[in-house]
């Protein structure tokens, strides 16, 4: 029997479970403590920010950084067509507006220029992503911004350590938001962090995640605030994990890089294209076929799962979804959305691991 290539897999060593354990055993199980503390202020570093801010997950640090910089019900505010549906709903729960603008087809982000056409009276903030790992075009995004007097938060979920013209992502604006879901490129289990070098909406931030108590008369409350804090334990896996960033992120490289060695690819065949100004960490590496059509490329991906080797497709348009408006003149990221699939990226695959995987790829390859 072959061996079963997941799409992705935590990697956990022994530092985590010291950590860990460490953290459990002093008794602070909760969102108060050494780990919490520690965390916050090497992933701040990490980032090269001034403050972080750490919550229960990404989604949760979206919606606080949409509050935080005072985003209204019935505002609109710009975000890519291809991303996964927590960076639409974050606005969706204050009430304002998603617009979503179509993507450039090199790199899968937005498309700075498609962006002032979706501008309207009520546009308050543009959300890039950094999708599958690949920064978004930065000093477009943030000239469009400034001209127009938007906000700019960055949706850094899949992309802790990625670089824009030799910056880390998550300090490229008004703020950052990373994701350290269990399939992220850091995990915490669940969890999340609001990265910014703006010290009133550091404050705002950490005052809406405590269910917004008053700094000077402890349970007093002039709004409504969340809890959407993370706990000790969490933070202390956390820190485990920042500790190794820097090699788990080299080796997600090498393991493109194997792809790229390995997988027969021809100019309807490819493998991700990184922009010159960009440094991927390869959330997920993407492969795009443009002979696919949604069943060719499920049955495509049944094969590789026969064999072995596990495979997601892109996501969806958001603006396909029922709840949000139709933008059907996004069409290159509907036409991305269907050719495209990801393959297994994860720390622990070695070169002979993508060799093999790639050995099944290029059988179905052929066979299409
Ligand atoms: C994972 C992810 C999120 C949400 O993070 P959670 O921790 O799962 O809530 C937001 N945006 C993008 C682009 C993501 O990939």
């Amino acid at each position: 029997m072959n061996k079963f290539y997941p799409i992705s897999q935590p990697t956990i060593t022994e530092l985590e479970i010291k950590y860990v354990n460490d953290a459990i055993t002093s008794g602070w199980v909760s969102s108060l403590g050494y780990y919490i503390e520690e965390f916050e202020k090497e992933f701040a570093k990490f980032c090269g920010v001034k403050y972080a801010v750490l919550t229960n997950n990404g989604t949760t640090g979206l919606h606080l950084a949409l509050e935080a910089i005072g985003i209204k019900k019935d505002d609109e505010v710009i975000i890519p067509d291809l991303t996964f549906i927590a960076t639409a709903n974050a606005v969706a729960y204050i009430g304002a507006k998603p617009v979503m603008v179509d993507i450039d087809p090199e790199n899968l982000c937005i498309n700075p220029s498609k962006i002032e056409a979706a501008i309207t009276e009520k546009t308050k903030a543009i959300i890039p992503v950094h999708l599958y790992g690949h920064p978004a075009n930065m000093d477009e995004i943030n000239t469009i911004a400034k001209k127009y007097n938007l906000f700019v938060i960055e949706d850094a979920a899949e992309a802790h350590g990625a670089k824009y013209k030799n910056k880390v992502v998550g300090g490229l604006s008004d703020c950052g938001v990373f994701s350290f879901y269990g399939n992220k490129i850091i995990t915490t289990g669940e969890g999340g962090a609001l990265t910014t070098n703006n010290f009133d909406l550091y404050e705002k931030a950490k005052y809406l995640r405590d269910h917004a108590m008053s700094k000077t008369k402890r349970y007093w409350h002039t709004e409504v605030g969340y809890n959407y804090r993370m706990t000790n334990l969490q933070a202390a896996l956390g820190l485990a994990q920042l500790k190794r960033i820097n090699d788990i992120i080299t080796n997600r490289i090498n393991v493109f890089n194997w792809y790229k060695k390995y997988l027969i690819t021809n100019e309807n065949i490819r493998l991700n294209q990184i922009s010159t100004w960009a440094e991927s960490v390869h959330w997920l590496v993407c492969l795009e076929i443009d002979s696919f059509d949604f069943e060719i490329r499920e049955s495509f991906m049944k094969a590789l799962k026969n064999k072995g080797v596990d495979s997601r497709p892109y996501f969806y348009p958001v603006s396909s979804m029922p709840m949000y408006d139709k933008y059907n003149e996004n069409q290159i990221t509907y036409k991305k959305s269907i050719i495209g699939l990801n393959l297994p990226t994860y720390y622990d695959l070695t070169e002979n691991d993508v060799n093999e995987i790639c050995k099944i790829i290029n059988v179905e390859l052929k066979n299409l």
